[in-house]
C-alpha cells in the first residue's frame, strides 16, 4: 500500500491508468470525410471501432494518426495542444433514442468541429463520445482559450436528427506540447486530466492540464484508498478537545474530534479527508463508528467516577440523508448506557439552511429524546438566521476566526459580543472556539460567554490523555496557565 501521494509522475501514471480508455490499434480511425461519412459502411466501421474498444495496443488510447503527427512535429519542434473533447449528455442520448442516432450526432459534431482545423490539426474520434484535437503550432493560453471557446461554442446546441430535437453541449481538456509533456501518452492522459476536472464542479467547459491539477487528483487516489482501508482496518481514531466552564475554569465535557492513522502511523487531520468521504459516501459508516465510539469512551469515564461530562460529535449533513441516522444515533447512546442529554451534536452552520428539510427531520426525534444539538462554526454560514428559530438548538459555538481577531480589532469584538447578546436573547448557550489567550478570555468573561474551548486550555487529545488531564484538574481549582 502507497503511504503518501505519489510525487512522480510515473506514479501518478500508474494510479490513473484505468481511467483511459483502449483504443485498439486495428480499429483506429479519423473522422471520415464530408463524401463517405453518411454511409451505411461508416456505421459499421465505428460499430466495429466500440467493439473493439477495451484492447490494449501499448499506447494508452492514442491513435497512430496523433501519433504521427506529434512525432513529426517535436521533430520540427513545432509546439500544440492536445485537447480531449467530450459530449456530455452523448450517453443519455444513445440510451434514450438508440446506437444509430448516437453515432449520426456524433458525426455532426464531427463536421462542425472540422470547419476549425488548419495546417497539420488533426480530428479524431478516440471513443463513443469523444474527440481528439490536435492543435499545431498553439502553445499560448490565451489564444488556446479563444480556440477552446470556439470549438465547445460551435458543437454545443440543439441538433436535428430524424425529427428529433436535441441539445447538446461538452468539455475540454488542453494538454500542451513541449511545455506539459512530449510523450503522446502522456499528453493524452494530461489531457483527460484537465477534462476531469470540467466535471468536478468547476464551471468552465474546459480546462488545462497543469502539476497542481495532477498533484489534486493523486491526492484524491491515494486518499480514497486510505479512507476505504482505514476503515476496514479500524484506523481512525478519536480526539477529545475540553469544553471548559468560562467562569469556573472546569471541564464541562469533551469534543470529539476525528483523525485518520496511516499505516506509517502519520495522523491525518479531518478538515484535509472529510470533504472527500462525504462525495463518496464514507462518511455514513465512518460518522456511525465516530458516535459510537465517542458514547462508548464517555461510559468509561463516567464509571471511572469523574463530574459529570458531556460529550460532543461532529455530524455531516451528509449522515442525515442516510434513513438510519436516528436509529443508530439512539442505538449507540442506548448501547453505551449514557443519557440522552449527556450528547451533543455539532452541525456546521454554513450548511443548515442547503440541508434544512433533513436537519429538521433528523435533529427533532433527536432533540425531543433530550440531546443537545449545536449550530458549530457559528457566523461564517453566511445563512438567513430564520434557521435559528425553526429548530430547538441549544448551543451556537462562535466560529474562532472571530475570536482570533479578539480583542485586537474592534469590528470582530462587536461581532463576538452581539452573537452573545442575541444568543442569550434566544435563549441558546454559546461556546468560544479557538481560545488561545489571556487577553481573549478576560474578553469572554465580562461579555457573559458560558464556555470555551481552545488550545489555551487543552489541545484535542487522545482518550488516555484525557483521562489523565480530568485527573489532574478536578477539584483542584486548577487554572491553565495562558489563562490567568
Ligand atoms: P470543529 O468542529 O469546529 O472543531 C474545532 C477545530 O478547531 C478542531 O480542528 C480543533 O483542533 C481546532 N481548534 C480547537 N481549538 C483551537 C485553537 O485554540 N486554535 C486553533 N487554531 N484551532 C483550534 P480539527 O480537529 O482539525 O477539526 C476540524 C474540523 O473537522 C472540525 O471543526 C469539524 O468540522 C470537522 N470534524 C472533526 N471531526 C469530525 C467528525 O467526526 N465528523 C465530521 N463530519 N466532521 C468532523
Ligand atoms: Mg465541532
Ligand atoms: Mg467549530
Amino acid at each position: 500500500m502507497q503511504s503518501h501521494p505519489p510525487n512522480s509522475v510515473n506514479d501518478a501514471l500508474r494510479l490513473s491508468s484505468d481511467n483511459v480508455i483502449a483504443f485498439s490499434r486495428r480499429a483506429r480511425r479519423t473522422l471520415p470525410t464530408e463524401s463517405t461519412r453518411d454511409s451505411t459502411h461508416q456505421t459499421a466501421t465505428l460499430i466495429q471501432l466500440w467493439q473493439k474498444a477495451g484492447e490494449r495496443d501499448g499506447l494508452d488510447g492514442v491513435p497512430p494518426q496523433v501519433l504521427d503527427t506529434l512525432e513529426r512535429l517535436e521533430q520540427e519542434g513545432r509546439p500544440g495542444a492536445l485537447c480531449v473533447l467530450r459530449l456530455n449528455e452523448y450517453r443519455l442520448l444513445e440510451e434514450t433514442f438508440g446506437q444509430r442516432i448516437g453515432l449520426v450526432l456524433m458525426q455532426r459534431v464531427g463536421d462542425r468541429l472540422r470547419h476549425h482545423l488548419r495546417g497539420d490539426d488533426l480530428l479524431a474520434q478516440i471513443a463513443e463520445d469523444e474527440f481528439v484535437i490536435l492543435l499545431d503550432g498553439q502553445q499560448e493560453n490565451t489564444m488556446l482559450s479563444q480556440i477552446a471557446e470556439r470549438l465547445l461554442r460551435d458543437c454545443t446546441g440543439n441538433y436535428t436528427m430524424e425529427g428529433l430535437r436535441m441539445h447538446v453541449n461538452g468539455n475540454l481538456g488542453i494538454a500542451r506540447f513541449p511545455l506539459d509533456a512530449t510523450e503522446p501518452a502522456l499528453l493524452m492522459r494530461f489531457a483527460r486530466i484537465a477534462l476531469h476536472e470540467t466535471t468536478a464542479g468547476s464551471p468552465m467547459p474546459y480546462h488545462f492540464f497543469s502539476s497542481r491539477l495532477l498533484q489534486q487528483l493523486q491526492e484524491r487516489v491515494w486518499l480514497a484508498t486510505e479512507l476505504e482501508q482505514a476503515l476496514a482496518a479500524e484506523r481512525f481514531e478519536l480526539h477529545y478537545q475540553p469544553l471548559f466552564d468560562i467562569a469556573t475554569q472546569r471541564i464541562l465535557g469533551a469534543e470529539a474530534l476525528l483523525r485518520l492513522r496511516t499505516e506509517e502511523g502519520e495522523l491525518i487531520f479531518p478538515d484535509r479527508f472529510i470533504p472527500l468521504a462525504e462525495e463518496l459516501g464514507l462518511i455514513v459508516p465512518i460518522g456511525r463508528w465516530v458516535v459510537t465510539e465517542a458514547c462508548q469512551q464517555l461510559k468509561q469515564w463516567q464509571q471511572q467516577g469523574h463530574d459529570p461530562l458531556r460529550i460532543a460529535v461532529n455530524v455531516s449533513p451528509v449522515q442525515l440523508a442516510d434513513e438510519n441516522f436516528v436509529a443508530q444515533v439512539i442505538e449507540a447512546v442506548e448501547d453505551a448506557g449514557i443519557a440522552y442529554s449527556d450528547l451533543e451534536l455539532e452541525i456546521t452552520e454554513g450548511r443548515i439552511v442547503e440541508y434544512l428539510p433533513l436537519v429538521e427531520q433528523a435533529f427533532q426525534t433527536l432533540s425531543a429524546k433530550g440531546m443537545r444539538i449545536d449550530i458549530d462554526d457559528f457566523g461564517t454560514g453566511y445563512s438567513a438566521l430564520a434557521y435559528l428559530t425553526r429548530l430547538h438548538w441549544r448551543t451556537v459555538k462562535i466560529d474562532r476566526a472571530f475570536l482570533a481577531e479578539v480583542p485586537r480589532d474592534a469590528n470582530a469584538t462587536q461581532v463576538v459580543s452581539a452573537i452573545i447578546a442575541m444568543a442569550g436573547e434566544l435563549g441558546l448557550q454559546v461556546t468560544a472556539e479557538g481560545v488561545e489567550t489571556e487577553a481573549q478570555y478576560r474578553f469572554l468573561v465580562e461579555a457573559g460567554c458560558h464556555m470555551g474551548q481552545g488550545f489555551g486550555y487543552a489541545r484535542p487529545q487522545p482518550a488516555a490523555d484525557f483521562s489523565r488531564l480530568l485527573q489532574l484538574r478536578e477539584g483542584t481549582g486548577w487554572h491553565c496557565d495562558k489563562l490567568d
